[in-house]
């Protein structure tokens, strides 16, 4: 099989780079694993406001403009949903919060995304004396039904090899990558947390950051917005609501554990006042980096080999940006936006050496 480029990796950053390629009428092949989980359990938020600090995601304004008619399509294609438009809403817990979030709002560019005005708490089963505080655009990405559905869809296409892709047996020529039965012109590494063990590129800050989730089912809870206090509450339908996450950067496997789940109850249990039991526990690493910025861009001395990871917390906003910005980097030999490319972290040092 000879393609214009191999991705490595089916999460959330693999398969936006797939799209985008399917989009530009390029042609690819994907192998994965099911080594890492972190598209597969997560919480699937799209939110351009930072709920703690009431500031804005990086670049959120382009991100989202980028990433919601790249998923319409997406589902227009593959004639399923997964983007589903979610009000998140902040339970604000004093009346000073009150006066951040209007502080906040009066930034240029802020009052797209924050609501003019607070909302009283008319959910029975949820303690929000101090009113709500709306933000607009925002929704959720079932990722884990979306990477159902692609990965599906590329089987039916021939173009998803389903095992773990070994570094040491990539040829590697100026002019063309060969792995098995495969040749191409470019490869595009996408493997989440994954990346540690990848020898061109494991010299990144990747840091990693474990989640865990519950889901539980909470039949008197009317709710159909996601509320965020200390931990989100998301509807899932039919009762059934997602709660998380925690945030461990030390552990960083996969495994699901009694302390997060007592932790994300014992903060649930603050807001919420209603009978539930839980239904379900997940875990994943996220792919994140010290100065939360995607990780994109090309092997300094392999000019054919590319990285796209670095997600964070953020994968559905930015991923298809990301992919997008990679796609035209490769093919259209444009530069990438210094904030992703991975070369910043060489500038950063040349500048600090070069203050000294
Ligand atoms: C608990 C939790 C909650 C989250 N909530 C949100 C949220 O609400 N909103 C949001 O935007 N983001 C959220 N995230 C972050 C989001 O999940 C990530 O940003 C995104 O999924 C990362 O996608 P990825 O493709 O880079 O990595 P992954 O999803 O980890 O995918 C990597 C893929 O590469 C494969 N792979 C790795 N190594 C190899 C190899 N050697 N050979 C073959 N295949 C390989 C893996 O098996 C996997 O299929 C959350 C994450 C977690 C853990």
């Amino acid at each position: 099989m000879k393609v214009d480029c191999l991705i490595v990796g089916s999460g959330l950053a693999g398969l936006c780079f797939a799209e985008t390629l399917v989009q530009s009428g390029r042609s690819f092949a994907v192998i994965s694993d099911d080594s890492q989980s972190a598209s597969e359990v997560a919480g699937g938020l799209y939110n351009p406001l930072i709920l703690k600090r009431f500031t804005l995601a990086f670049q959120a304004a382009v991100q989202l403009d980028y990433a919601m008619p790249f998923y319409e399509k997406v589902e227009q294609r593959l004639r399923r949903q997964f983007d589903y438009k979610q009000e998140v809403v902040r339970i604000l817990h004093e009346p000073a919060e009150q006066n951040r979030w209007f502080e906040a709002r009066d930034r240029k560019g802020y009052d797209r995304f924050m609501d003019e005005v607070l909302l009283e708490n008319n959910t029975p089963q949820i303690k929000a004396p101090h009113k709500l505080a709306r933000v607009l655009e925002t929704g959720r990405l079932d990722t884990a039904a979306f990477r159902s559905a692609y990965r599906e869809w590329l089987e039916a296409q021939g173009l998803l090899i389903q095992e773990r892709f070994t570094y040491d047996r990539l040829e590697i020529t100026p002019d063309v990558l060969r792995y098995g039965t495969i040749e191409a012109s470019h490869i595009v590494f996408a493997e989440g947390f994954g990346l540690k063990q990848n020898p061109f590129f494991n010299h990144l800050p990747l840091q990693g950051s474990k989640g865990e989730l519950l889901t539980i089912h909470a039949p008197e809870l009317k709710e159909e917005r996601v509320v965020k206090s200390s931990v989100f509450i998301i509807p899932l339908g039919n009762q059934h609501f997602r709660v998380g996450a925690t945030y461990d950067n030390y552990n960083l496997n996969q495994e699901t554990t009694d302390k997060a789940k007592d932790y994300l109850l014992s903060q649930l249990d603050k807001f919420l006042d209603t009978p539930y039991t839980v239904v379900d526990h997940v875990a994943g690493v996220r792919p994140s980096v010290s100065d939360r910025r995607p990780l994109v861009g090309q092997h300094q001395q392999h000019r054919n080999l590319w990285v796209l990871n670095g997600f964070g917390s953020r994968g559905v906003m930015i991923a298809p940006y990301a992919s997008m910005a990679l796609c035209q980097a490769i093919f259209e030999d444009k530069a990438l936006p210094e904030e992703l490319d991975i070369r910043r972290f060489a500038l950063r040092e040349q500048r600090r050496q070069g203050r000294k």
